[in-house]
């Protein structure tokens, strides 16, 4: 069996017994990525030279003996988003095209203090807008499962290279589903922590109330593994939170009896695939059978969840994306004076979607539609918040689809925004309500593409919704079907 097929459970052992080494591996990954790039597009940039001389530092490491934590020399992808030390950074966009940032995300330090090799950068939709990652300034990501899909988004490439062996697992942003969706449409796991559990120092901000990071993993042992390296508390992230981060790994016993799984009414509605819906009733029943008590919730205020989510993140983006006005870094397109080149710059350097989300940003916060529009949606926040803390009295999860439904056609939705906004219908409220969530597979469409089941947890208990999805993924055979790259 190739190296770059396993996982980094059993990869991490076989490190530490010395059976192979980090820069075998490594070595692997960056054969498959020759063999596969071509057709997949997953990258924007590679780091082949680091990564190996990271790869021996590792193995040094290993010889050493005593400390080997779980991700020594394991290989691991990073969304373009997050700030890695001297590797060009860009969001997929022209306007951070040449961007060298000088330091380390707080995530992608812990990464790399734990002894990972950071293969290199996965591409995505510009700035983490969109939902399938067609929105890149430099290339479509294609689909491992069928190349002429997409592989969601907007952590697109982050899935694809997970999904293809690319890498080992990946870290992605989740704003409004950017992690989960994905990893549904690749047939991988995709966790967005709690808001304030992983800090965001050093990743490029899109909405700042809703951003999150977190792993993009092959199985849930791997996305626990991921999340206890990069969680915890950051003083340079006031949003973090200060409390203990469990050991998620160690709770992975694949026992469930009696844990009580809410399920919303208001997440099974016509207009879901018919093949989703089924895959996801019969993941529930599996769980039923495992021993879970189901109850029945309802999160009665879902249906404004996409428009209170596009008036508050495209605020937040219309501010957040100010800075970047060619002045500071980033791409300058000199004019007559000052504000033609704030102007042309902003001009030449941003795609039409961030351009769109700008301007109903801009809108949403000016004087006179302010109340109206952003303190509406604030206040609708809130309301969704509450449904959840209600239905959360009843249940210890809650289960829903991850996206409406499969990967669809490159092309199928770029003409029409709204369509494109509803992919992430399922797992927007998470994110308004600042709760986690985790994309897991659970089956296939009849056109052979994974369909993916969205565990929901209460505030701060990732490690219930990980031992729920464990005890799923032991139940079935799913995460272990592999995509034949045509
Ligand atoms: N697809 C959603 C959007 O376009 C969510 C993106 C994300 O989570 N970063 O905003």
């Amino acid at each position: 069996m190739s190296l770059h097929t396993s996982t980094i459970r059993e990869l991490s052992e076989k490190l530490k017994r010395r059976e192979i080494s980090s820069v075998e591996l490594t070595e692997s990954v960056f054969a498959r990525i020759s063999a596969t790039e071509e057709r997949l597009r997953s990258y924007v940039t590679l780091c082949r030279e680091s990564a190996l001389g990271e790869a021996q530092q590792a193995d040094e490491r290993l010889k050493n003996g005593s400390d080997a934590p779980p991700l020594l020399g394991i290989p691991i992808a990073l969304k373009d988003i997050f700030l890695a030390q001297g590797v060009r950074t860009t969001c997929a966009s022209k306007i951070l095209g040449n961007f060298v940032p000088p330091y380390d995300g707080t995530a992608v330090k812990r990464l790399k203090t734990s002894g990972a090799v950071i293969v290199g950068k996965t591409n995505m939709d510009e700035f983490a807008m969109g939902s399938s990652t067609e929105n890149s300034a430099f290339a479509v990501t294609r689909n491992p499962w069928n190349l002429e899909r997409v592989p969601g988004g907007s952590s697109g490439g982050s899935a694809a290279a997970v999904a293809a062996d690319q890498c080992i697992a990946a870290l992605g942003t989740d704003t409004g589903g950017s992690i989960r969706q994905p990893a549904a449409c690749c047939g991988i796991v995709g966790l967005k922590p709690t808001y304030g559990r992983v800090s965001r120092f050093g990743v490029i901000a899109f909405a700042s109330s809703l951003d999150q990071v977190g792993p993009m993993t092959k199985d849930v042992t791997d996305c626990a593994l991921m999340l206890e390296t990069i969680a915890g508390h950051d003083p340079a992230d006031s949003t973090s939170v200060p409390a203990p981060v469990p050991a998620y790994a160690s709770h992975l016993t694949g026992e469930v009896k009696g844990l009580r799984v809410g399920i919303p009414k208001e997440y099974f509605i016509p207009g879901i695939q018919p093949e989703v819906e089924q895959a996801v009733k019969e993941g529930i029943h599996r769980l039923e059978k495992a021993g879970v008590e189901l109850v029945e919730v309802s999160l009665p205020h879902t249906e404004y969840a996409v428009a209170v989510y596009y008036i508050i993140a495209t605020a937040e983006a219309s501010s957040n994306l100010a800075r970047y006005d060619g002045m500071k870094y980033g791409y300058r397109a000199p004019g007559k004076n000052l504000t033609e080149t704030y102007l042309k710059s902003r001009q030449e350097g941003f795609g039409p979607e961030v351009k769109r989300r700008i301007m109903l940003g801009t809108y949403a916060l000016s004087a006179g539609y302010y109340d109206a529009y952003y303190l509406k949606a604030q206040k609708a926040r809130t309301l969704i918040k509450r449904d959840f803390e209600e239905a959360f009295k009843k249940c210890d999860v809650i289960i829903t689809p991850t996206a409406p439904t499969t990967a669809f056609k490159i092309g199928e939705k770029t003409e029409d925004p709204l369509q494109m906004y509803l992919s992430d219908i399922f797992t927007i409220s998470v994110n308004l309500a600042g709760l986690p969530g985790l994309s897991l597979p659970c089956g296939f469409d009849s056109a052979g593409l994974p369909v993916g089941m969205q565990i929901i947890g209460k505030y701060f208990d990732e490690t219930t919704m990980l031992r729920a999805a464990f005890a799923y993924e032991q139940a079935t055979e799913w995460h272990k079907k592999k995509p034949k790259i045509s």
